[in-house]
């Protein structure tokens, strides 16, 4: 059946649609023109980052920061197996091997107090992915890398917005890496951002974007003619698509608050479930302000999971999991991973589910979804309010 309620729905803001059309007409449809400007000063200007740049993805991203990490055969680098298949992808593409550390069983992501045991003289950076738009704990994480002598790239594809300590994420690691793909909170259908931390990598991101070309030195005048000077691909978004993004990022504070809403309405109607023990709720830490990409329960087992999940979708609600740990994957495995060395990882994804969010969504919409999960576990309304 098709659902009343799907997972997401990506979200027209007013202005993005008007920017595409303005775009289109300026005849200015490739990269790197007016709009692509204006969204890389508006993410400089909102984050405090150094530099950005757009790209097509943040796989993209993710990709030029393993060129910029100068990853090679035989290096190896620290994240999460808990998240989406292009955080090891970009560090296996360059030859490295992913090390896979498990996660904190609060905020699902990286255990900051198991990094330091998995560093080997072959260890090149640590790769933290910021899980639901929660930080990660970055004092402890920079700190274990500049003792180390190891690059820190954030996988901030889920935390456009979100900050730790009063730092934007993706501004805190060397480079930080943002998506805009439709399933995120700001989007332009398929992009992403790397934000440059530190100026020494400006130059070779500059180039490698460039399809490693010093095309971007050539039309500032500093060399007279541009040739491939590096390694690179094509991962310049068009003006089209950069366009709507400025619509969407100058809308960003309204966009993340009203996903705010829901979020805290779902957490407050759910309470009584978490309160009989049913199940968990997100966990925020105190140093983390979240940009509520996502409202995610913890379910008491996998059986029960599956069956809230069917649950949730015969009555209309889209519910989904996340993610298939990447240590038991084939592609993982390939690297010398086994089932069973990563006990929270697999433990918690086999329990979580996400619930529908989105911008357009209503309240009769949170309270439909968690009737429905009172339904499922046989708590009356009335009972929860006694
Ligand atoms: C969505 C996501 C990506 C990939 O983003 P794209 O823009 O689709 O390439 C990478 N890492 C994480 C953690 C994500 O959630």
């Amino acid at each position: 059946m098709s659902a009343k309620l799907p997972f997401n729905r990506p979200c027209t803001i007013g202005p993005d649609a008007a920017y595409v059309r303005e775009a289109i007409a300026s005849g200015h449809l490739c990269g790197d023109g007016p709009y692509s400007k204006r969204a890389q000063a508006l993410l400089e200007a909102k984050f405090g980052a150094l530099h950005a740049l757009l790209t097509t993805s943040c796989t993209a991203a993710l990709e030029m920061s393993a060129l910029l990490c100068d990853l090679k055969a035989g290096d190896e680098v620290i994240l999460p197996s808990y998240t989406f298949v292009s955080t090891a992808n970009a560090i296996a593409l360059r030859g490295a091997r992913p090390v896979f550390v498990d996660i904190r069983p609060d905020t699902l992501n990286l255990d900051e107090r198991l990094i330091e045991a998995a560093i080997t003289p072959r260890t090149r950076a640590i790769w933290p992915v910021h899980y639901a738009g929660v930080a990660c704990e970055m004092d402890t994480i920079m700190s274990i890398a500049r003792r180390h002598g190891l690059l820190v790239v954030e996988d901030a594809a889920q935390a456009v917005f979100a900050s730790y300590k009063g730092r934007w994420l993706g501004t805190i690691g060397d480079l930080g890496c943002y998506s805009f793909h439709e399933t995120k909170n700001i989007v332009c259908g398929e992009g992403g951002a790397l934000l440059v931390n530190d100026e020494r990598f400006a130059r070779r991101a500059e180039i490698l974007r460039e399809k490693g070309t010093n095309r971007s030195q050539f039309l500032r005048g500093q060399v007279d003619k541009y040739t491939w000077v590096d390694l690179g691909s094509s991962y310049v978004p068009s003006d089209i698509l950069a366009a709507y993004l400025v619509g969407q990022l100058e809308a960003g504070e309204r966009i993340t608050a009203k996903r705010g809403e829901l979020c805290a309405e779902y957490a407050r109607l759910l309470a009584p479930l978490a309160d009989r023990g049913l199940l968990r709720l997100p966990v925020v830490p105190a140093d983390c302000v979240a940009n509520h990409h996502m409202f995610q329960v913890i379910t008491a087992d996998r059986g029960t999971r599956g069956a809230l999940m069917d649950h949730l979708r015969s009555a209309g609600f889209m519910a989904t999991f996340h993610y298939v740990p990447l240590h038991t994957s084939p592609v993982g495995k390939s690297h010398g991973w086994r089932e069973g060395s990563l006990p929270v990882t697999e433990d918690l994804s086999a329990r979580l589910l996400r619930l529908p969010l989105f911008y357009d969504m209503s309240h009769a919409d949170t309270s439909a979804v968690a009737r429905a999960m009172f339904a499922f576990y046989g708590v009356t309304w009335e009972d929860a309010a006694a």
